[in-house]
């Protein structure tokens, strides 16, 4: 197995996972089997328990996992499913370790940083290669910034793995910024040098840089950055500022970035084939139309809370050769203002995921203006929740439905939890979460839209579709048409006589990828495609993506 680390440098926010799943692109595409981890140096187990304003996106695994957001990226870039070994804490190396002297596995042994600690890191990257078809590369991206406190145990370890490796089996790529000084008009080496400086006082010398820059790098600058940082100079790899993430495997490509990686490792590997991931860039690019599309949620300010929504939208444009416009619409801006104003010129509306109470009233009207005007929906989790709200609220006439979410002793919970679950305890990974079947029913729009009766998708949510109302609601005209295959638990909902409203209690945008579009949102967006070039009145029955 080769191990390639990415570390990262002078600053947060540079990139790395894109950066790292980018390399990983393009040694797959020279016919390697590659594998990529995330490594984060936080004390939490995952980051389930963490605020999006904190942390971003949780992203879920098909095996359940609550993960960083990076491995959406690895998992869209190298169009694989990662499981919950893909994605390791700080909390559960010490979790891991704690236990393991409670039950006397040191035999005695003082418990320590080094090696303990040390060794538990190892060992996580190592499982990866122990497996029935094991990957030839498998890529570590280590969080945080060099320098950080909690870093430290994570980059001790790399350096141990690299000795025992061998620098023919392991390869550091430093992630680093490289600014240019408006005033002066220069490039300033400074900041890598430091960074990597402080690499090198703990016994790591990176075998490549990886410059993010907002100008081309010229030679002097990578001689500069060569010798100080004592690195080759063809490894100094300029990674400009590119308008889509889509560009930077296509990039590195460019600056020899995977030839590099694969003459250390002497590995015989052809050329990479990026032709089709070069087509599906072409098509972005050469996208003539555009649609607004609202996404009403109440994180609206921090876009990295919905960052695999913002991709599945990207999917979806490239295969109905639209631009897909977000309009970010704060939930409580509705309530406040109403929904006309927002929403009066966008073709389609999107109810995200979401936790607690604020802003749900927005959301209840975001949902009734898509389904009373015939504007294109897709409501997604919370999005479910508040569309069966809505509809049991103001076609059903319950006045005070609501779920017990937000309203613990509402008469009408037709969102609530079930009997069998309890609410108390641990919040740590207690919800629902991975993937589950689910039966889609004939003839439905769901149907039209997945071309197939069964499909897997992932949750993560603790409330569901109240039992008690469904034969209220399909008399009314909600159609129930995708549940588990035991029928408890309702997945999808739709209303008929609307060219485009679904809603699903699941997450569809954690499993769209560039080349395979999420059926969902390929179909949102060509309903919103339809709508805004006038086509959408019949646009129900050639929804069929
Ligand atoms: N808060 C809701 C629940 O837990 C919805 C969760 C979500 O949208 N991810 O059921």
């Amino acid at each position: 197995m080769k191990l390639i680390i990415v570390t990262g440098g002078v600053i947060s926010s540079l990139g790395k996972g894109i950066a790292a799943t980018s390399l990983g692109l393009l040694l797959k595409h020279r016919g390697l089997k590659v594998t990529i981890q995330k490594l984060d140096p936080y004390i939490n187990v995952d980051p389930g328990t963490m605020s999006p304003f904190q942390h971003g996106e949780v992203f879920v695994t098909d095996d359940g996992a609550e993960t960083d957001l990076d491995l959406g990226h690895y998992e869209r870039f190298l169009d694989t499913n990662l499981t919950r070994k893909h994605s390791v804490s700080t909390g559960q190396i010490y979790k891991a370790v704690i236990e393991r002297e409670r039950r006397g596995g040191y035999l005695g042994k003082t418990v320590q940083v080094i090696p303990h600690i040390t060794d538990e890191i190892k060992s996580r990257i190592l499982e990866l290669g122990e497996v029935d078809d094991p990957p030839d590369v498998v890529i570590a991206e280590i969080g945080g910034t060099t320098g950080d406190i909690e870093s430290q145990p994570f980059l001790e370890a790399m350096r141990q793995l690299r000795l025992e490796m061998g620098s023919e089996n392991c390869l550091f790529i430093h992630l680093t910024l490289v600014p240019y000084i408006r005033a002066a008009k220069e490039l300033k080496t400074k900041p890598t040098q430091h960074s990597v400086k402080t690499l090198r006082e703990i016994g790591i010398q990176p075998d490549v840089l990886l410059c993010r820059t907002e100008v081309p790098l010229n030679r002097d600058i990578r001689q500069k950055l060569a010798l100080f940082c004592n690195v080759r100079e063809e490894a100094v790899i300029e990674a400009r500022d590119v308008e889509s993430i889509y560009q930077v495997p296509i990039q590195f490509h460019k600056e020899r970035l995977d030839d590099i990686v694969v003459k250390q490792f002497a590995l015989d590997v052809p050329e990479p084939d990026i032709a089709e991931w070069q087509g599906l860039l072409k098509r972005m690019n050469e996208a003539e139309n555009e649609v607004a599309i609202a996404v009403c949620g109440k994180y609206v300010h921090l876009r990295d809370a919905y960052k695999s929504i913002i991709e599945a939208f990207t999917h979806a444009g490239i295969h109905n050769d639209v631009k897909v416009n977000i309009e970010w619409v704060d939930a409580e801006d509705i309530e406040n203002r109403g929904a006309d104003r927002y929403l009066k010129d966008v073709s389609g509306i999107l109810v995200p995921g979401g936790f607690g109470e604020r802003g749900i009233q927005g959301k209840l009207d975001a949902v009734r203006y898509a389904r009373e005007n015939g504007i294109p929906f897709l409501g997604i989790c919370l999005g479910l929740q508040s569309a069966v709200i809505e509809f049991a609220q103001n076609v059903c006439e319950i006045p005070d439905a609501a779920s017990s979410e937000f309203n613990v002793k509402c008469k009408n919970p037709v969102i609530d939890l079930m009997k069998d679950q309890t609410h108390d305890g641990d919040k740590g990974g207690t919800m629902r979460l991975g993937a589950y079947p689910c039966r889609i029913k004939p003839g439905t729009l769901a149907e039209n839209v997945y071309g197939c009766e069964k499909v897997d998708e992932r949750h993560r949510h603790r409330w569901e579709v109240n039992n008690k109302y469904r034969p209220l609601f399909e008399e009314r005209g909600l159609t129930i048409s995708g549940t588990s295959p035991d029928d408890r638990l309702v997945e999808i909902i739709e209303v008929a006589d609307h060219p485009y409203f679904i809603a699903v209690q699941f997450h569809p945008e954690l499993k769209s990828r560039p080349n395979r579009p999420h059926p969902l949102f390929k179909g949102l967006v060509k309903a919103a495609k339809m709508l805004s070039t006038g086509s959408a009145v019949e646009a129900r029955p050639a929804i069929n993506t």
